[in-house]
């Protein structure tokens, strides 16, 4: 099954979503990769589910990624003794580390590191931004506020701070048992929620060490601040729409938004454009303009995905959303001016083997109208940097490693395909021919360029490229 776009699609698997009839469905509408919310999901219903992806990927022969997303350290309001509250501006509201009930004046805040952290000055967000407060003073273990939005409080609203820096992990307790058991069903992706520094990252490939990719979701100022650092060491990034638009000003997310994929696009690492992409769809079997064009403007931009989240989790149209997505990107992308556009932006290559060979593979196949560009990928390091040139021919990523191949199926337009062990470098371009050859991707007489690391199977180690010809056997000549 070949698709006829580059950009990737990531669903959200819910309660709308979770049979292997719907997952059949949603991945034959388009869907490359499954989310699975740790937020909503308990350990049985992920192991329940990743069976259930895997079914599909043997009954169609095809890799498919999945990313299952940490809840991240939420951080939520105490209790109030007689129902909700109103907090009006101007008025003065306490945070404190008393346990008991809170009133219209007070309330328990069971996170002693943030009353360590706040400072005068600092806005805290509750309940997803609705109320906000303005740090006046800070006390041992209390903080004074001003309400600047006051609005309604009631029990364990979540609490975002979007200028305090706290001195706490990304992975809380939860967290990090929903990664061994995600680690232990054999995932492919761990999304890491709230982080706000680099260290949270190292944090967590501490845990993984390498049995899956790490995703950086941005969703906090303190963050995109560090950007740069973060994408050092992250695998993937995740413009997380969602709580960025909570802990921001909502008209700067579509500037974080391009900064971020330009970033990771430079980087050479996959970035994922989520949620809200298609939200009227929940319940409308037609999405909005406004959101037909964010989905095509993430494409244009060059994101290796987009991403639906309760539109294909929990609402009354899932595979009509895939269905959506798939037609904008292809629409998109058959556009001269997407192409265009990529070609604009495209960044100059990294000094190294790997990055000058990517570039000089992108350039013959281009000026030579090349078929495909084969890569022979071991990590998957190679298809990486292949797929930062952003090329026009088709990408097809082939790998010994299963779990390579899963990975690569987020990345922009990489056609991932499983190939068994060949010791032998003819041996293995013929069969890798073969393969583009038998997919459809590529017809008999054409040529293709293929990227390798030799000798085989040495990740990280791109040195080769070779042309070679689908000859009637459909191998290489
Ligand atoms: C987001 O906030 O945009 C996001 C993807 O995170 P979640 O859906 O897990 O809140």
């Amino acid at each position: 099954m070949r698709r006829l776009r580059r950009a990737k699609i990531v669903a959200t698997l819910g309660p709308a979503s979770s049979t292997v009839e719907m997952i059949t469905r949603l991945f034959e509408a388009g869907a490359d990769v499954f989310r699975i919310n740790m937020s909503h999901t308990s350990h049985d219903k992920m192991r329940e589910l990743v069976a259930a992806i895997r079914q599909v990927e043997t009954d169609h022969e095809r890799p498919i990624g999945i990313l299952v997303d940490l809840q991240g350290p939420k951080l939520r309001l105490g209790t109030f003794a007689n129902g909700p509250v109103l907090v009006a501006n101007g008025e003065r509201f306490t945070l404190d580390a008393d346990p008991a009930p809170g009133d219209a004046t007070r309330v328990y805040l069971p996170h002693p590191e943030i009353l360590a952290a706040a400072q005068p000055g600092h806005t805290l967000l509750l309940d997803d931004g609705k109320v906000k407060l303005v740090v006046e003073a800070t006390q041992p273990n209390t903080i004074v506020t001003r309400v600047v939005v006051g609005g309604k409080l009631s029990d364990r609203k979540g609490v975002s701070l979007p200028d305090t820096t706290v001195p706490f992990s990304a992975l809380a307790e939860k967290d990090r048992s929903d990664l061994e058991a995600a680690l232990d069903a054999g995932i492919d992706w761990v999304a890491l929620s709230f982080i706000q520094r680099p260290e949270d990252i190292a944090e967590a490939k501490k845990i993984t060490r390498g049995r899956a990719l790490i995703m950086a979701k941005i969703e906090k100022p303190q963050a995109v601040h560090r950007l740069a650092e973060i994408l050092d060491i992250a695998d993937a990034l995740m413009v997380a729409r969602g709580d960025l638009g909570v802990e921001m000003p909502l008209e700067k997310v579509p500037g974080v938004q391009k900064q971020m994929t330009r970033a990771a696009r430079l980087a050479g690492k996959p970035v994922v454009v989520a949620t809200q992409m298609l939200e009227s769809m929940i319940t409308s079997p037609v999405p909005t303009r406004a959101e037909v064009s964010d989905v095509a403007n993430a494409v244009y931009e060059g994101a290796d995905a987009v991403m639906l989240s309760a539109e294909s989790a929990a609402g009354a149209h899932p595979i009509l959303a895939v269905e959506t997505m798939n037609k904008i990107a292809e629409e998109v992308e058959r556009e001269s001016e997407y192409f265009e556009g990529l070609a604009a932006q495209r960044l100059a290559p990294e000094a190294t083997g790997a990055d000058a060979i990517s570039a000089a593979a992108r350039q013959i196949a281009e000026t030579l109208d090349l078929a495909a560009i084969l890569c022979l990928t071991s990590s998957g390091a190679t298809a990486m940097r292949v797929a930062r040139e952003r090329p026009k021919p088709p990408i097809i990523a082939l790998s010994p490693k299963l779990e390579t191949v899963r990975r690569l199926s987020i990345l922009w337009d990489a056609h991932c395909v499983y190939m068994e062990d060949e010791k032998d470098l003819d041996l293995t371009i013929k069969r890798a021919c073969s393969i583009a050859y038998r997919e459809g991707i590529v017809k008999l007489g054409q040529r293709v360029i293929l990227v390798a690391g030799v000798p085989l199977g040495t990740p990280g180690a791109t040195n080769m490229v070779r042309i070679a010809y689908i000859s009637d056997d459909g191998g290489a000549d």
